[in-house]
């Protein structure tokens, strides 16, 4: 008799589970436009607060994601392989959109080295000036998007945070600030001391 009521109680809950979502499908149905219009507007109002959401998830599960991708990538290895062939006009369009945003980016700069004018595009680098290159690749910004920025940039935010710079003279820069912060760190280490 017992188990018959617990059936009968569960049955019950399962009717008006199912009713309830019959109820929500007919009302999504039938507001399915206003809905979305409310969410585009929500999505709108809120877009730093759900980049930030969306940040923070991808932080938290950063193994999880990278598993998953790699896991999905190996599982669609042939339906990718076939986009890419069907595609190949888009990496040549994707190549020179790089190309032409690279030259734009170098174009503002001065297309030469500011140290040693040596003019050699294949060897000029964006340099920033405050050591500060790493912020922008931690937000991804590299590639592309990083030259569309140096050239839409003013003048004046331009001049004061970047400045192009041959691979030499880039890396002679690198090795000699990383000698002035180790030189800096001795001797605030010697002061502590
Ligand atoms: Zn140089």
């Amino acid at each position: 008799m017992k188990r018959l009521l617990i059936w009968a109680s569960n049955q019950a809950n399962l009717d008006a589970t199912a009713k309830i979502k019959e109820r929500h499908r007919r009302y999504y149905q039938t507001h399915k436009e206003q809905i979305a219009q409310s969410q585009k507007q929500y999505r709108e109002t809120h877009k730093e607060e759900i980049l930030e959401q969306c940040r923070q998830y991808r932080e938290k599960h950063r193994e999880e994601i990278r598993i998953r991708c790699k896991l999905f990538y190996e599982t669609h290895k042939k339906e990718a392989k076939k986009y890419r062939e069907a595609h190949k006009e888009r990496r040549v369009i994707n190549k020179e959109y790089h190309r032409n945003m690279r030259s734009q980016a170098l174009e503002r700069l001065g297309n030469k080295c500011l140290l040693c004018g040596f003019s050699d595009i294949r060897a000029l680098q964006i340099d920033h000036i405050n050591g500060d290159g790493y912020l922008e690749r931690k937000q991804k910004l590299k590639g592309s998007k990083f030259y569309s920025l140096i050239a839409n940039l003013s003048d004046a935010g331009l001049k004061q945070k970047y400045q192009l710079l041959c691979a030499n003279c880039n890396a002679i820069k690198t090795a000699e600030n990383e000698e002035q912060a180790k030189h800096r760190k001795r001797l605030e280490e010697a002061i502590a001391v």
